[in-house]
């Protein structure tokens, strides 16, 4: 495994891959990589000949009172955890290499970047569609592989690419979840005990909405105050969003029926966790 700082090193190495025939998958993370992270390198190393994992911490994709130079880092983990899963490349390039001075260029997704996580995060999805654009032409992979975990993120990186005519295969793989359920992060480092502890309550309150569903009932604002209740009265959180969308089109759904995305964001204490489930109702 050999770890890549610069552009033109990757972009060269990439391309003595393509001529040779070769495919490469690719798995963009910030970093502070847990088994989530891992369960996607698995599925590109399951597809691909090559697997280049990218560690970056994205500045554009944090606000001005985000965490941004807090956000977890331990790139000696993260490097002997990709060792020991045969990733083949991990590119880590410093913020100046990919943002020099004068950068002056975005991609922006108009519409679903402004609802969900991009209400209270006006700017995040133009900093994500514009770190994963320029990865694509940095890594030049043949199949990229994201996280349900971010449901939104994964809906906007198949628009950019059926948009911009990137001929990259996305595969978005399952949410990876601890036992008690809370879905894996790297931010759950920041909870404290007692909010780690509530924080299971977002899956929980997605179960709740899954089987308010299969038991047919539709009325969203039902069931989102059913949501609402357990998660105020069995923890401190603070609720951002309880949504239903079109699992494919993040369209609102008016009434809970089809292809579901329920989506949430609560607030523990400082720390913003998101989680969602698809719900099929036919
Ligand atoms: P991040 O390092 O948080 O930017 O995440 C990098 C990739 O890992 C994204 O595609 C995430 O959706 C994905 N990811 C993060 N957490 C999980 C999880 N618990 N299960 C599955 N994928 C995840």
């Amino acid at each position: 495994m050999k770890v890549i700082e610069n552009i033109s090193e990757m972009r060269a190495w990439s391309e003595s891959r393509r001529i040779s025939g070769k495919s490469i998958g690719f798995v963009p993370t910030m970093g502070y990589l847990h088994e989530g992270h891992l369960s996607l390198i698995r599925t590109a190393k399951e597809k691909c000949d090559y697997v280049v994992v990218s560690i970056f911490v994205n500045p554009a994709q944090f606000g001005p009172n985000e965490d941004f130079s807090r956000y977890p880092r331990n790139f000696e983990n993260d490097r002997l955890m990709c060792l020991e899963e045969g990733v083949d490349i991990i590119f880590n390039p410093a913020a100046e290499e990919l943002y020099p001075a004068g950068y002056k260029t975005y991609v922006i997704t108009k519409d679903i970047s402004n609802i969900l996580c991009g209400v209270s995060r006006p700017d995040h999805f133009r900093g994500v569609t514009t770190i994963v654009a320029k990865l694509f032409n940095i890594v030049k992979p043949h199949i990229a592989v994201f996280g349900q975990k971010d449901a939104q993120q994964a809906i906007i990186i198949r628009q950019m690419i059926s948009d911009l005519n990137f001929d990259i295969e996305i595969i978005i793989a399952p949410i990876i979840r601890e036992p008690d359920g809370l879905a894996m992060s790297s931010r759950n480092k920041y909870l404290s005990e007692t909010e780690r502890k509530e924080a299971f309550v977002l899956f929980r309150s997605l179960k709740l909405a899954r089987l308010e569903m299969i038991n047919k009932n539709s009325d969203v604002e039902d069931i989102s105050n059913k949501m609402t209740q357990l998660i105020t009265s069995e923890s401190s959180g603070k609720i951002d969003y309880i949504e239903f969308r079109d699992a494919n089109t993040l369209e609102a759904k008016t009434i809970a029926e089809g292809n579901v995305l329920v989506a949430i964001a609560v607030y523990f204490g400082k720390t913003r966790l998101i989680d969602n489930m698809i719900v099929h109702t036919d």
